[in-house]
């Protein structure tokens, strides 16, 4: 007489990512401007990336994405969006196809169009994060991709998930938002994290000060909307003008691969370092943030000091983009 055998299931149901319509808002959705993120939808990715944290640190990593694959597509170097998002993926499960180390080895070197590149790593992946050299070239993939593409940075444009992270690190080390003081240091006219810092900051009632040489102001159409939306702000080519008062200094590297006239870069590149004797003169409860990498503008004696928090700042990264990742992916 024969025995039925209990059927053991091929795949546990449990295991089977949820479908893209759960709606927490994100779900599905691009990441391509800071323009996406109102106050509430910034608190939910800053409570879960608190979450995240405290997931970390207490067990490592989980399986909240498990099934589900990122594929990271840079033509432009990066250390920390890269490994961040990476390090993202894999601590919540997920797994990584990565064309981080120079598209050279893909096959854009033979000629393949974004919108191409784009359409084949949707074949294989969930969710694409993109960086490229030309402004307008996430959402020119987002147009192309079926699947969220996140702006991991578009030329001089815009870096909103970098954003998202300074923003989260600002609240956490100082406990708030409204009411800073914020100065922004260096290159305001191409760097895409203060020009999608700032826009985030609109949302805020915060003072704002850059702080640049003359031919890296912050573009106009940026300071336009920093005074539409009435907030208190000034310029000025000097950073003793604002160490006594600032709350948050925001310093960032002169963008050199922007520049098309060499001669200018070397004018301009070291103009400011942030120094201990100029930290001496800044208040006891302020921080130092800077998007890294840096090229000397603080010197690494400012690393010891408390209000150093530029590499937290990279660690928050880490969970902002899973916060991001879970989100888009409808796993809230
Ligand atoms: N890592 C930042 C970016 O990709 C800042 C920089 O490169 O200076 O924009």
């Amino acid at each position: 007489m024969s025995t039925l055998k209990t059927l053991t299931p091929l795949f546990n149901l449990d295991d089977v990512p949820a479908p893209r319509h759960t709606g927490n808002g994100f779900t599905g959705q691009d990441v391509i401007s800071v323009s996406q993120f109102d106050r509430p939808r910034l608190d939910y990715i800053f409570t879960r990336a608190r979450e995240m944290r405290a997931m970390v640190k207490r067990v490592g990593a989980s399986d909240l994405l498990k099934g589900f694959v990122l594929a990271c597509l840079f033509y432009e170097p990066s250390t920390r969006t890269s490994a961040s998002f990476i390090a993202a993926m894999e601590r919540l499960g997920g797994s990584v196809i990565p064309i981080t180390q120079g598209v050279q080895f893909s096959s854009v070197s033979k000629g393949e169009t974004l919108a191409d590149t784009v359409r084949t790593l949707e074949q294989y992946a969930d969710v694409i994060v993109l960086r490229h050299p030309e402004i307008g070239s996430a959402q020119l993939a987002a147009d192309y991709a079926s699947v969220p593409v996140i702006n991991a940075g578009d030329g001089a444009g815009e870096h909103p998930t970098q954003a998202l992270l300074d923003l989260f690190t600002i609240q956490d080390e100082l406990g708030t938002i409204d009411g800073l003081k914020i100065a922004m240091v260096g290159d305001l006219r191409y760097g895409r994290t203060v020009h999608s810092l700032t826009k985030l900051l609109l949302q805020y009632k915060v003072s704002l000060r850059f702080v640049s040489p003359e031919i890296l102001r912050l573009p106009l159409t940026i300071m336009n909307e920093v005074i539409d939306a009435g907030l208190d702000v000034r310029e000025t080519h000097d950073v003793a003008d604002v160490i006594e008062n600032a709350d948050v200094l925001y310093v960032t590297r002169v963008q050199k691969e922007r520049f098309s006239d060499l001669a200018q870069y070397e004018e301009v590149k070291d103009h400011y370092e942030i120094t201990p004797e100029l930290m001496a003169r800044a208040k006891q409860k302020m921080i130092v943030m800077h998007p890294l990498p840096r090229v000397g503008e603080i010197h690494y004696a400012v690393d010891a000091d408390p209000r150093a928090a530029y590499f937290r700042q990279v660690q928050n990264g880490m969970y902002i983009r899973m916060a991001l990742l879970a989100a888009v992916l409808g796993r809230a």
